[in-house]
């Protein structure tokens, strides 16, 4: 009630203002005829005339009237130079916070909600450079006052910042105008009063920020390589360092655009993800599914069987996928793609050389103009107590201990419910285990929405997975056959034995050993970047999990077409890495697929959203195939169609969950989704089915009412 209030009342003040003309009092030609009398005025009552005159400017800035340039003429013109500077830069600066609190107390939340996260870069860079941007604006008195004021209130710029940079930034503009009013007989027009030369000075003063920052870049970029001597020529014009997802992609742009790129790998090319990540977890996901579905065939109408296997076939399997796709990150096909790849620990000795040393033992040294730290990630191990003294895995280490094993681990505890140790305990599961999973927080997954941790934690429960949510570890022994873990659940001791224990508590950057600490290069949980990935040293760059903040192979390709480009073409154009629509899945069954907000993440940033659902066990496809768990999410801006995040529960979600990606992307809605054919019968119609009940929820009451009276009518009936 309070903001239809304020905006009566200030409507209400701008239309008298009109309606008594009083503009008119606000012009040169009125200001110039009342001259002799406001002067003799203001010699009778000298401290009534200046705070009357004070308030009324605080006034006229709050309501955006026009007349500005004419009361800091009058200033001028009735209080002398100094005194009138003083009056109008607190009067103005005061006046024009007024109407920046006045847009964002009735104006920011609307446009926030309206524009949600379209405005997250702009808000981003406002938080960082708003008070910057603001000072360049407020120097060259060109920009209108008023407009300034009002866009500035629905940034989220803290009000002090305004008003202090206001103040400041207006004091050269308000001194010339001030100054000029005291000669205001000789003015002819406020045009006149910037003459192009003054014109030309104030744009210079605007530019000065502009120039000071880039000079400061200068200079800080001189005081990093201080100390350093920058070779004249180059061997390389890139040398990257890691040859997995970031430093593939990245090496593989370089050479497409016939740069002489160098790409360094200590250990298998493809790096995680082909080695011990994606491709061998999802291998042995898919052997594990058969298996699954080999015992419950008699939902297929065939005969249930306990699959036999040799566990030793099922790991040589993965082996033999991982050699299909080797071929892709081979070292022949990056030559041939017009890479050097050379095999070997890189590591940087100063900011345009790398060091190589090949697993002979020969060193080499080679420079280059730009780096790319492609280092990645390994998998974290915490200090729990006594984890030292006993045998652990971690999907690091998995593929190769159990390569040569019979069979499964008959007692395997997993620690660890994220995505990594979801997948794992399932898949073990699947294959014969007894898995027990150990996750702290209350919900499996918790970064996705708790309702999709439940999802999880029952399908895993129905595997046969022993799911110890809100279970801490507390520190692990050795036992009779294998590990002991001893964990807190609600202030008890729990004591669980298993044969073995692997290890899926997050992956941790790799951040030392190749020159990092010695460079200065500063790192967090990774590698310190800004928004172009450049590190310390802008000649030096870091992407994918090396440098965060996701760890997905596909966000590693997509930050390293950021960082070769910005690598070798910055110096005419830099790029800042989008991650506006980040997709992911986690490939237990049923899928979980996710791109933008949750509902929690909603909530927690305070965006309002809209949920409209759709469940699978309503989709032929789904039913036909005997995979109907599962549901789409979708998220909008309430009463707009415009998606804000989907969440995927089902069978191919990761698959299911690129059309949204796609709308998101290009800011499509549900609408044109809606709109587009679908296969019948595929699982891909359920995103056309939510989107028809996103259509439903929001359809035209009114409108309907109407039409059901139209066909009442055209029935001819009375
Ligand atoms: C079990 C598991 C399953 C996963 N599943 C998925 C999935 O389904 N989908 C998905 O998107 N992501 C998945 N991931 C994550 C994915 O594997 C990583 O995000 C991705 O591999 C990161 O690529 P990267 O290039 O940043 O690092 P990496 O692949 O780790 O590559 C870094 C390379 O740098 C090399 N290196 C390091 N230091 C040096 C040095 N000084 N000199 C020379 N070489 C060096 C390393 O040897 C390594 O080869 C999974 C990860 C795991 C562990």
């Amino acid at each position: 009630m309070r903001k239809p209030l304020l905006l009566t009342l200030l409507l209400l003040l701008i239309a008298l203002f009109f309606i008594f003309d009083l503009g008119d009092w606000f012009t040169l030609e009125s200001l110039k005829q009342q001259q002799t009398q406001i002067a003799a005025l203001r010699a009778e009552f000298p401290w009534l005339m200046a705070s009357g005159f004070f308030v009324l400017y605080v006034l006229m800035a709050a309501l955006s009237l026009p007349g500005a340039a004419i009361m800091t003429l009058a200033a001028g013109a009735f209080f002398g130079v100094w005194q009138g500077l003083l009056l109008v830069s607190f009067a103005s600066s005061i006046g024009a916070t007024l109407a920046f609190l006045v847009s964002r107390f009735l104006l920011r939340d609307q446009v926030q909600l309206r524009f949600g996260d379209r405005l997250k870069a702009i808000n981003k860079g406002v938080s960082q450079d708003g008070a910057f941007y603001l000072f360049t604006l407020r120097l060259v008195p060109v920009f209108p006052f008023f407009i300034i004021n009002l866009l500035m209130g629905l940034t989220a710029l803290p009000a002090r910042t305004f008003y202090w940079v206001s103040q400041l930034g207006m004091l050269p503009g308000t001194l010339v105008y001030v100054n000029a009013g005291t000669q205001l007989a000789a003015i002819n027009s406020l045009s006149g009063i910037l003459s192009p030369a003054l014109l030309a000075s104030f744009a210079l003063l605007g530019l000065f920020p502009l120039l000071a920052r880039a000079g400061l870049r200068l200079v800080q970029r001189r005081r990093v390589y201080s100390g350093y001597n920058k070779p004249r020529h180059f061997d390389r014009n890139l040398i990257v360092i890691g040859a997995g997802a970031a430093g593939l992609v990245s090496s593989y742009i370089a050479a497409a655009v016939k740069a002489k790129v160098t790409l360094i790998e200590a250990d298998k090319m493809g790096g995680d993800c082909l080695n011990t990540g994606c491709v061998p977890s999802k291998a042995l996901i898919r052997s594990a599914k058969l298996a699954q579905q080999m015992r419950h065939a008699e939902q297929f109408g065939l005969t249930s069987t306990q699959p036999a296997f040799s566990f030793k076939q099922v790991m040589s399997r993965v082996q033999a996928i991982i050699r299909k796709i080797e071929p892709h990150d081979s070292v022949e096909r990056y030559t041939r793609l017009g890479v050097e790849v050379l095999q070997g620990y890189g590591k940087l000795v100063d900011p345009w050389t790398v060091e190589i040393t090949s697993a002979t033992g020969t060193v080499q040294r080679l420079t280059a103009r730009s780096i790319i730290i492609a280092a990645g990630a390994s998998a974290a191990v915490p200090p729990i107590p006594g984890l030292d003294d006993v045998d652990y895995l971690t999907s690091d280490t998995l593929w190769d201990t159990m390569a040569d094993r019979d069979t499964p681990p008959r007692r395997l505890l997993v620690m660890g419910g994220g995505p990594i140790g979801c997948e794992l305990a399932q898949t073990f599961a699947r294959l014969g285990s007894e898995v027990i999973l150990l996750q702290r927080n209350a919900h499996l997954m918790p970064k996705e929405d708790p309702e999709v941790g439940d999802w999880v934690k029952s399908a895993l429960t129905a595997d046969g997975v022993r799911v110890l949510t809100g279970h801490s570890p507390l520190r692990v022994e050795q036992g009779p056959h294998g590990p002991r873990v001893i964990a807190t659940h609600q202030d008890r001791e729990v004591i669980l034995e298993c044969d073995d224990l692997l290890l899926a508590l997050g992956r941790k950057a790799r951040l030392q050993g190749y020159g990092l600490e010695a460079l200065g290069i500063p790192t967090d949980r990774t590698v310190t970047t800004n928004d172009y990935l450049e590190t310390l040293y802008p000649n030096i760059y870091a992407a994918g999990d090396v440098a965060g903040p996701y760890q997905f192979t596909h966000t590693a390709a997509h930050m390293a077409w950021y960082a070769s480009v910005n690598a070798l073409f910055g110096h005419l154009k830099r790029f800042a890495v989008d991650y506006s629509v980040v997709p992911w899945c986690t490939f237990v069954d049923p899928e979980v697929a996710r791109v933008g907000l949750s509902e929690q993440e909603a909530k927690a940033q305070d965006i309002a959203y809209e949920v409209t659902r759709f469940a699978l066990d309503e989709l032929d496809r789904a039913i036909t195939d005997g995979a109907d768990q599962g549901f789409i999410k979708v998220l909008t801006v309430p009463g707009k169609d415009r998606i804000l995040g989907v969440t995927i529960v089902g069978e191919h979600a990761g698959d299911l969950l690129a059309e949204y990606v796609l709308a998101m992307k290009h800011g499509l809605g549900l609408n044109k989704i809606l709109g587009t054919i679908h296969v019948y019968p595929t699982l891909a119609e359920a995103n056309k089915y939510v989107a028809g009940e996103w259509k439903r929820a929001h359809a035209p009451e009114r409108v309907l009412n109407w039409l059901g009276r139209y066909h009442q009518w055209r029935l001819g009936k009375e």
